[in-house]
């Protein structure tokens, strides 16, 4: 298989975790005969520094036309003075909307070695294993918006506002996720209050006589909240509006213990990208002590979604879950009597772990 893939470092520990997923597609390009072309190109802050603008248009381009994207993170103390529109935040924004990306998808899941961080008990936490759909591309955060001056108050106001197409879209995504999970889809409104969510919900009813064999629940947004604090493990595929998976989708990464342990996927009308949730971490920047595993899963996220390479993205997964159950752990996620490694030397012991998962397919029950 041939893939062109766009790398987009950008600041703060972007570059280092960017170099973990690197690692893990070229190792998987060399062990199974794929030409990966990687293309590095500058995003965030360092693009403002390099040619004073968040988003080159050669890097819209450039991404535009690869096969599949991975985005670091961007931001820094250093821009934090920029006036907004020219921070390195609002490159992410053009990129998302000069790529067509419409719809995230999150997954939450517990990894087995990890159990103990999560701030759940154990039987509380089940066998969490969700993923969050979220439209990206319209609502609030997209909507009408005005400041005024009215007799010496102050108003503000940001519009939710939503069309039928934009619902269908990622309603479609989301149904066909499930599809392929254990066909249960949760959409998540606030219908009891608001017009746009009514519209939500009807469009999302009307939608699942398209997916027969998906069970739909509909949620108002304030028990899907408490419900995944409470009972996580119900949810299989939950589908919101831009505004509420944003809070959502961080309140069930909050569940798994470390921001450093969840990968993302935004798709749309051009390449698909992928990026671990969290941002620059300014404060561990030459520290080799940020947590590569959102990094690593984002990356044979793109390996299974973007490419349908699932035995690949196994091999990596299952060979992490090997080092994690070894002990190894970035000081993030560290537990008593665990080995604490820095960034560097947990992507050294994976490396062997997947040379070891190769020499032992067979013992491990990879690929067989
Ligand atoms: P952050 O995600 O960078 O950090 C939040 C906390 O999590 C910090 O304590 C940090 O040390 C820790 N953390 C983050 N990633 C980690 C990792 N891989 N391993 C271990 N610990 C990790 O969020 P923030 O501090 O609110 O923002 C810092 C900068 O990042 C800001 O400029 C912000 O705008 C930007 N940001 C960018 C993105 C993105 O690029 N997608 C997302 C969020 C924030």
């Amino acid at each position: 298989m041939k893939k062109t893939i766009v790398l987009l470092p950008g600041d703060g520990i972007g570059p280092e975790v960017t170099r973990a997923a690197a690692t893990v597609l070229r190792e998987c390009g060399q062990e199974f005969d794929h030409q990966f072309e990687f293309v590095e190109m500058p995003v965030g802050g360092a693009a403002i520094d390099a040619a004073g603008t968040p988003l080159p248009s050669e890097t819209l381009e450039a991404c535009r036309k690869s096969d599949a994207v991975f985005l670091g993170a961007v931001g820094g103390p250093k821009w934090d003075g920029f006036p907004v529109g020219k921070r390195p935040e609002s490159g992410l924004l053009d990129l998302r909307k000069g790529m067509g990306l419409y719809v995230n998808v999150r997954p939450v899941k517990v990894l087995d070695p990890l159990r103990g961080i999560s701030p759940l008990k154990s039987e509380r936490l089940g066998d969490l294993d969700l993923e969050i759909v979220r439209e990206l591309a319209g609502g609030m955060y997209f909507g009408e918006r005005g400041n005024v001056r009215e007799n010496g108050t102050e108003r503000a106001w940001d519009t939710e506002s939503y069309s039928a197409p934009e619902i269908e879209r990622v309603t479609t995504f989301a149904f066909e996720r499930a599809e392929n999970r254990s066909r249960r889809l949760c959409s998540v409104d606030k219908a009891n209050v608001l017009t746009s969510s009514q519209l939500w919900r009807r469009t999302v009813t009307a939608m699942n006589a398209g997916y027969p064999t998906v069970k739909l629940e509909h949620m108002y947004v304030d028990n899907a909240a408490m419900q995944l604090t409470l009972r996580p493990a119900q949810f299989d595929v939950m589908l919101s509006t831009n505004m509420f998976g944003d809070i959502l989708s961080d309140a069930a990464a909050a569940l798994v213990g470390s921001i450093g342990l969840i990968p993302s996927g935004s798709f749309g009308s051009t390449a698909p990208l992928f990026e671990p949730i969290h941002g620059s971490a300014p404060s561990l920047v030459g520290t080799d002590s940020a947590n590569p595993v959102a990094s690593i899963l984002s990356a044979t996220m793109m390996l299974r979604d973007a490419f349908g390479l699932s035995l690949e993205a196994d091999w990596v997964e299952q060979s992490l879950l090997r080092v994690l159950g070894g002990g190894y752990r970035t000081p993030d996620i560290i537990e008593p009597g665990a080995h604490a490694v820095g960034g560097a030397a947990f992507m050294e012991i994976l490396r062997e772990e997947m040379q070891r998962t190769l020499e032992h397919a067979e013992r491990y029950g990879w690929g067989v």
